[in-house]
């Protein structure tokens, strides 16, 4: 998993969208997506969504991947996906 510095643009909500400048985003493989996708840290998803932590690791739509050294990863894909329907 490679780490870039980029913009993201997710779509939280369908009449507005949000940039993000992610300084540790990283892009990596999702199993779930069978895509090569940017992941974002699960702290920048809070920030975001403005949801709780627990709440975001309980919803089974979101792709989390879990680094060795315990950091969650989000999948933006799955982003996009739960939290905009
Ligand atoms: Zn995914």
């Amino acid at each position: 998993m490679k780490t870039v510095k980029r913009v993201i643009q997710i779509e939280v909500e369908t009449e507005r969208s949000v940039v993000v400048a992610c300084r540790q985003s990283s892009t990596g493989w999702c199993g779930r997506c069978n895509l090569e996708i940017p992941f974002l840290p699960l702290a920048e998803v809070v920030a975001l969504t403005r949801l709780e932590e627990s709440e975001l690791a309980q919803n089974h739509d979101l792709h989390l991947e879990i680094q060795s050294d315990g950091q969650v990863l989000v999948c933006l894909n799955s982003i996009n996906k739960s939290l905009t329907n």
